[in-house]
């Protein structure tokens, strides 16, 4: 089924509308804050699924023109937390409309771990995207922070993909990965820096890629927190630390 959907529409409101009528597509993507024209510009992701599976088109204002845009979703350059609008097209387009593609039915890829096992512990049998957007909810509430009561950006640092040959050592190290995905909360983990601030910038106890404000005040600390938390990781691991969010210069 195709979906074109206002960009200023809650992200979480195009999920619940969807799977309500049993669409497959973007069920893991459930909670995730924001609005259906952001969902593109870092290639929303969770759970095993991303924002780019399912979109078609962007309809856009091309801020050099002024003139409405359409692009197709091979012009986008969408790779893990990546597009062409936050890279080399960056504050070039506003993004007024996404089309999505979703096809009625279940999830035919194997669900993540936390998932599996947060269903399996409620007993819960179906895999409908319904019942699955509602599990990737409350994990996610029982994982992540609560923004309304503590300040952040979400993760703060992306996982770290490595190449293929590379997964082979991951695995003589001991690094927990999903593929070549390296669980890099884990890196931050075992270095020792869950709960540990920098700055006024705290690494979560619950969630290791997220940093929660509690008393940070300039930007210049968040980067002096940056650095450190990358250092050390990097020191230990040799894996080199990536900022998620956008910086907005003002
Ligand atoms: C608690 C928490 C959990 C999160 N979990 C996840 C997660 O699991 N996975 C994930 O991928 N992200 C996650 N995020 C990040 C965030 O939800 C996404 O980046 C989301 O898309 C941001 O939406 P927004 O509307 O708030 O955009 P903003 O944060 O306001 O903007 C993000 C960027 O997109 C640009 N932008 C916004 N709207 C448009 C538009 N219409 N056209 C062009 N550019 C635009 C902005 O200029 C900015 O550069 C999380 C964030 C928080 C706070």
């Amino acid at each position: 089924m195709r979906f074109t959907v206002g960009g200023g529409v809650e992200w979480d409101d195009f999920i619940r509308e969807t799977t309500k009528i049993g669409c497959t597509g973007v069920e893991c993507l459930a909670g995730i804050p924001g609005t259906v024209g952001a969902a593109p510009v870092q290639n929303i992701g969770a759970y095993g699924q991303e924002a780019k599976d399912s979109i078609t088109k962007i309809f856009a204002i091309d801020f050099e023109t002024g003139a409405k845009i359409e692009l197709k979703k091979d012009e986008c350059d969408f790779s893990y937390r990546h597009s062409i609008f936050n890279s080399s097209a960056r504050e070039r387009y506003f993004i007024y409309k996404v089309e999505f593609v979703l096809r009625k039915g279940q999830i035919e890829s194997e669900l993540y771990g936390s998932l599996e096992s947060y269903l399996n512990s409620k007993q819960i049998e179906s895999r409908d995207p319904e019942t699955l957007a509602n599990a990737v909810r409350a994990v996610r509430d029982s994982k992540l922070p609560d923004p309304k009561d503590f300040a952040s950006s979400g993760s703060f640092f992306k996982n770290i993909y490595v190449d293929e040959s590379e997964v082979k050592s991951l695995d003589e190290r001991g690094i927990p990965h999903h593929g070549t995905k390296v669980n890099t909360g884990w890196l931050i983990e075992n270095v020792g820096l869950k709960g540990k601030d920098f700055y006024g910038f705290k690494i979560s106890e619950k969630a290791s890629l997220v940093l929660i404000n509690e008393s940070g005040k300039s930007y210049a600390d968040l980067e002096k927190a940056i650095s450190e938390i990358s250092k050390i990781v990097e020191e230990k691991f040799g894996f080199k630390l990536e900022q998620e969010p956008n910086v907005i210069e003002g």
